[in-house]
């Protein structure tokens, strides 16, 4: 399979990528990345959860309280959102997830969305979804999340440890102060960290049983992990072709 051939597949469409890692594995921050690499959107479940609360739509009044609290929000508030997100003609090449599926049921139902619904077309082979997940070191990821900044205004994520702004306490783009968002306060960092271990860990395990997950390193540089996910990408889409 030479090169050429690699590129023109990815042009015509990534199809879904999933990412999967516990808060503060980085998934933000790749999946940002891969999404500026390929063209696609990135979705992220709690960006989306976060503006409507903001917004102050029924939705985010719903959630509010649940996501102050680090649970999760329940899984047929997310399927409403979700399905809406990805009928939406930005998805149609491919899309980046990041924060979904958070437990197995969700998992069940994206699979059941994506055979229904989705990339019902010629090149429904090369769309089969690559679960990608980042593992991280459990004292790395304590200390990344108590470390992490965000801008209130353009929403960029810093991290005074690991990637600090130029200027303490200021976004580089637009100057506005850093806030600690309230989910990342250290009591509510604990009961992430276990919602993490206990609802999400068996998601892991059902895309393991399907024989669809794959790791990357998440404890090295966040350039050499980009590079690691890239290669699975571009390998699996190889894979895909030379198999349909
Ligand atoms: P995140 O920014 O991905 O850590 O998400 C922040 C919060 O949004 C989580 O702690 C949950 O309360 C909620 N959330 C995000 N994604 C999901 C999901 N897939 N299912 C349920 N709740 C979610």
């Amino acid at each position: 399979m030479g090169a050429g051939s690699t590129m023109e597949r990815i042009a015509r469409g990534i199809g879904p990528i999933i990412l999967l890692g516990s808060p503060g594995a980085g998934k933000g921050t790749q999946a940002k990345r891969i999404a500026e690499r390929y063209g696609i959107p990135q979705i992220s479940t709690g960006d989306i959860l976060r503006e409507h609360v903001q917004r102050g739509t029924e939705l985010g009044a719903q959630a509010k309280d649940v996501m102050a609290r680090g649970d999760l929000v329940p899984d047929e508030l997310m399927y409403g959102m979700m399905a809406w997100r990805l009928r939406q003609v930005d998805c149609e090449r491919g899309f980046i997830l990041d924060g979904f599926p958070r437990t197995p049921a969700q998992a069940g139902w994206l699979d059941a969305f994506l055979e229904h619904e989705f990339f019902e077309n010629q090149h429904r082979g090369q769309c089969l979804p690559i679960v990608i997940r980042i593992d991280v070191d459990y004292n790395q990821l304590l200390r990344r999340l108590t470390g992490r900044r965000s801008c209130p205004v353009c929403g960029r994520i810093y991290n005074i440890y690991s990637q600090p702004p130029r200027v303490a306490d200021a976004c580089d783009v637009d100057g506005s102060r850093l806030v600690i968002r309230n989910d990342d306060r250290e009591e509510v960092i604990r009961e992430r960290l276990t919602a993490y271990e206990l609802q999400t860990r068996p998601v892991a395990e059902y895309y393991e049983c399907k024989g669809r997950l794959v790791s990357v390193n998440g404890d090295l540089p966040v350039d050499e992990v980009t590079a690691q996910i890239v290669r699975l990408i571009e390998n699996h889409r190889v894979d895909a072709a030379d198999g349909s």
